[in-house]
């Protein structure tokens, strides 16, 4: 409820600024609520802030509806209005993003924004054997010399802790009241991050093999870097393509044969489309790695969060690697 009033005052605001450059905002900033809001796309970032607002009245909003499939979200007028009156955004960066540096640098408020790619040592998206090409919007295959920084960086544990850093200080800045809160809350959760770290850490120093194949896209390459895993996939991270060739259907099948791989992952909110086809030629089994882009309705409305979802990848890969 207090989430559609907020709406429905920023909506009149802007209608009310957009009606007229000669129309004075200052009467109409004084009704907007005076409480700190945070708008997120994704919701890595939208629990981080959920974690480190605890207790306050700070409200965080997410831009993705929960079950959206975030590569070919687009965002609405009324986004773009939610952001334009935040007192921060909070956005991956990198090529799928272009639109929101746009946004940020053309907004006359310069509103407060955090991008998640500055707060990380970034890889770039990486063309692997045996991977689809990464294709533009018409279809055609990006030049292999065209490097793209990969975007998904709060896949790795220990980049989720720079980042609720980051967050905090951030956030911090704009609300110093509730400073000493923020920074409390972001101690019990970074410990708990990095409790995850070393849970991930010790499945992957008992397991049997140290490849991971992803018949799907490819958001989890901070993730094997970090801990010294090797991987095949099917598209690079955020590719708008998922139509497997022939060619890279072939490659993977026999990569699971040849390395005898138990099992492969696909994303959340994929079709598992290609997952299918290599397990019915491979009887591997299919299961989830989540990569945390976005929930399913279902899980958002049960409550689960960043560390529920990795927990429970701590246990695939647990049966992947073995
Ligand atoms: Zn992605």
């Amino acid at each position: 409820m207090k989430n559609n009033i907020h709406i429905l005052l920023v909506s009149a605001a802007v209608v009310f600024s957009l009606s007229g450059c000669s129309v004075k905002k200052t009467s109409v900033e004084k009704k907007m609520p005076t409480k700190i809001t945070v708008v997120t796309t994704l919701f890595a970032p939208f629990d981080f802030v959920r974690e480190i607002t605890r207790g306050t009245d700070t409200q965080v909003n997410m831009l993705l509806p929960p079950g959206a499939e975030v590569h070919s979200f687009e965002p609405t007028a009324q986004d773009m209005i939610r952001i334009q009156n935040c007192s921060l955004f909070i956005y991956a960066g990198g090529g799928g993003d272009a639109w929101a540096d746009k946004l940020v640098a053309s907004l006359d408020n310069k509103i407060k924004s955090m991008r998640m790619i500055d707060c990380v040592n970034l890889l770039e998206e990486e063309h692997k054997e045996g991977m689809e090409p990464d294709k533009d919007d018409s279809g055609k295959a990006n030049a292999v010399n065209e490097k793209e920084w990969d975007e998904h960086v709060w896949v790795s544990p220990k980049n989720a802790i720079l980042i609720v850093n980051k967050i905090t200080e951030t956030l911090s800045a704009i609300d110093p009241k509730n400073s000493a809160v923020y920074q409390k809350n972001a101690e019990s959760y970074t410990a708990q991050l990095s409790e995850l770290d070393n849970e991930f850490r010790t499945v992957i120093s008992k397991a049997k093999r140290t490849t991971v194949i992803f018949a799907d896209r490819f958001p989890a390459r901070y993730f094997t870097e970090e801990f010294g895993l090797s991987y095949f996939a099917a598209f690079p991270g955020c590719s708008t393509d998922t139509e497997p060739s022939a060619a890279t259907v072939s490659f993977i099948i026999n990569k699971v044969k040849q390395e005898k791989i138990p099992a492969v992952f696909y994303i959340e909110l994929s079709n598992q489309k290609m997952a299918d086809t290599v397990c019915e030629a491979t009887g591997a089994k299919k299961l989830l790695f989540h990569c945390c882009h976005n929930l399913s309705k279902d899980d958002f409305n049960a409550g689960a969060t960043y560390l529920s979802v990795m927990k429970h990848n701590v246990e695939t890969l647990k049966e992947a690697l073995n």
